[in-house]
């Protein structure tokens, strides 16, 4: 880079955010973060932290003054418990954000802008097997899509399109498929259900009883891709000239059972599944990676092993430390600048 580039990240303070941003500032570029909270499980490294609510123009207009590169990940957006609960909130709010956000892009001149889209905008109707063929870009039509939420993605993916051809705006659309890991979500009801497994198998490890509750059979299945895998995947595409949607995700599919067992054997437990009613999204759902092979000549490379061992280590502290186990000196429910050392050493 010649002239520092000027970096906006929306939704600074939530998951994928905090770990663009940490990524960007490693890559050089300034970054202004902002969300309508800070991130919880550790300090920002951006140079500017706005507090604000993008639903509102006046706060979108300043968070753009001056930026070069848009990430806009902001989003009211939780796991399957909430989106399939909270239809008229997340559209409501996640249009207002979006409009807000790619206006406030083009008029204050920004070049590019990267949204990011989720796998929820595919049709039902191709995701109704546990064996699913694995989605292409191109599926994404005749439109179906689950939930509220995942209408709205499709809109703002059109909305991008639009922007680029009507104002030259340099729009990416990346559609992310189950992104997990450390400094994620964990507990509350948003979290999504890599963290969920990890807390109820922290649990299970920390108080003895080993019955894990699982929404529905189990046999539904997802593919699930770790973080860092994903915030190279989001600088791969920014850099790219591809303005099409592209997946983003990993290609191999598990059940929500085999999930289960895999972090049960890195906490070292056996389990017992106890299987409840409970919200289960579509009955599986794949990642083709074709088109992001050929288009980014990467895929993502962290195994699910791997990354789970990581966010597993993490929920786990994060669990002893609510049950006040906390004492092994690693920060983690420490001072935030503690949790920030022990979090930017998982970042490693
Ligand atoms: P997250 O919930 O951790 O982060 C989203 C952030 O947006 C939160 O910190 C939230 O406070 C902020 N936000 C919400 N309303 C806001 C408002 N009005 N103004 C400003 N900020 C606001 O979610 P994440 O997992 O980091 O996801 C980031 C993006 O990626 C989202 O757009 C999400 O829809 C998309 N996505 C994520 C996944 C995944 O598996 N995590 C999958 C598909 C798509």
């Amino acid at each position: 880079m010649s002239k520092q580039t000027r970096a906006l990240v929306t939704g600074a303070g939530g998951f994928i955010g905090n770990h663009l941003v940490t990524f960007l500032k490693k890559q050089g570029y300034w970054v202004r973060g902002v969300d309508v909270k800070r991130p919880e499980y550790s300090n920002t490294l951006a140079d500017e932290f706005l507090v604000a609510d993008l639903r509102k123009w006046e706060n979108a207009d300043a968070a753009a003054q001056d930026i070069d590169h848009v990430y806009a990940l902001a989003a009211d957006m939780g796991g399957m418990g909430f989106i399939s609960t909270h239809h008229a909130q997340i559209l409501h709010n996640n249009s207002l954000i979006n409009l807000n956000t790619l206006e406030a892009a083009h008029q204050n001149g920004a070049q590019k802008l990267l949204y990011t889209s989720s796998a929820c905008v595919y049709p039902e109707y191709l995701q109704e097997d546990a064996d699913v063929k694995p989605l292409k870009e191109e599926d994404v039509y005749p439109a179906q899509p689950q939930d509220a939420y995942g209408w709205e993605k499709l809109v703002t993916e059109r909305l991008c399109k639009h922007y680029f051809e009507d104002y030259g705006l340099e729009t990416r659309t990346v559609r992310f498929h189950n992104i997990f890991g450390p400094l994620g979500t964990w507990d509350g009801g948003r979290e999504k259900a890599p963290a969920a497994m990890c807390r109820k198998i922290a649990y299970a490890k920390l108080t003895g009883n080993h019955e894990i509750e699982i929404w529905g059979d189990g046999e539904q299945t997802r593919s699930f891709c770790y973080v860092d895998d994903c915030v190279v995947g989001i600088d791969k595409l920014m850099r790219s000239d591809y303005r099409e949607p592209l997946n983003l995700g990993q290609d191999r599919l598990v059940t929500i059972n085999q999930l289960a067992d895999i972090v049960a054997n890195i906490a070292g437990i056996e389990i017992t599944k106890k299987y409840i009613p409970g919200p289960q999204g579509v009955r599986g759902r794949n990642s083709d990676n074709t088109r992001l092979r050929e288009v980014l000549h990467w895929e993502p490379q962290i195994s699910l092993e791997e990354g789970l061992r990581r966010t597993y280590e993490w929920i786990e502290e994060q669990a002893r430390y609510k049950l006040g186990m906390n004492g092994n000196g690693n920060g983690t429910g420490q001072s935030l600048e503690a949790r920030t050392t022990f979090a930017n050493s998982m970042r490693e």
